[in-house]
């Protein structure tokens, strides 16, 4: 059982703590799976960390902690994706899935301390994700690709959001050919006004999150 082998109430307190700085409301519900993997989910309310990733818990604690709050990341958002659309991706919402999980990614960054060492940590040697169209199609960007955007923008804000779009438009031909200009539009305002619901817009000086 992975509570045997993970201090799984430990990682449990930690998630609430994130939860409360992230201003996340709603309950969620927290499990350990038994895969050895790397990563976790979201999905309805239900965050799920990969017995992989827990393990990590003892001797690289940042690599749990990244994880945990990408997923609370995507649960203060919402962003239980349709099951259907996840082999066959419109450009549209494939755009929107790359910048949820850039999203995911720089807030944990941030929430981490902004701390490069951790961040170089979790993608090079954890999470190490390589360039293929199918880690695109679910949002992945490779991770040399993804430290690249978060070293350049290390706050998710509407600079680092107009940044990604521009970013993702050059190197991918499916967005700079099928995804409209105006639907980019939509995007980016979609995403600039859920701006306001994170801490660091509510209270405008800089939040400290470490503890
Ligand atoms: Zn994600």
């Amino acid at each position: 059982m992975a509570k045997k082998l993970v201090n799984e109430v430990a990682i449990k307190d930690e998630m609430n703590r994130y939860k409360e700085l992230l201003n996340i409301n709603n309950d969620l519900s927290f499990r350990i799976n038994r895969s050895n993997g790397c990563g976790g989910s979201y999905y309805q309310n239900k965050v799920v960390l990969d017995l992989g990733t827990a393990k990590e818990w003892i001797e690289h604690p940042n690599r749990t902690k990244y994880v945990i709050v990408h997923e609370l990341v995507h649960a203060k958002f919402n962003e239980t994706r349709n099951p259907l659309l996840s082999v066959i991706v419109p450009p549209g919402l494939n755009l929107e899935y790359l910048l949820q999980e850039l999203r995911a990614n720089t807030i944990a960054y941030q929430m981490l301390g902004k701390n490069e060492t951790v961040l170089e940590d979790y993608f090079f040697e954890f999470n190490k994700i390589s360039s293929n169209p199918f880690h695109v199609n679910g949002g992945y960007l490779s991770s040399d690709k993804f430290v690249y955007l978060i070293k350049q923008n290390p706050v998710w804000n509407e600079q680092a959001i107009v940044y990604a779009i521009n970013y993702l438009t050059e190197k991918y031909k499916f967005i700079r050919y099928l995804v409209p200009k105006r639907r980019k539009e939509k995007i980016k305002n979609q995403f600039v006004k859920q701006l306001e619901d994170l801490p660091w817009n509510l209270n405008a000086t800089t939040v400290n999150f470490t503890k």
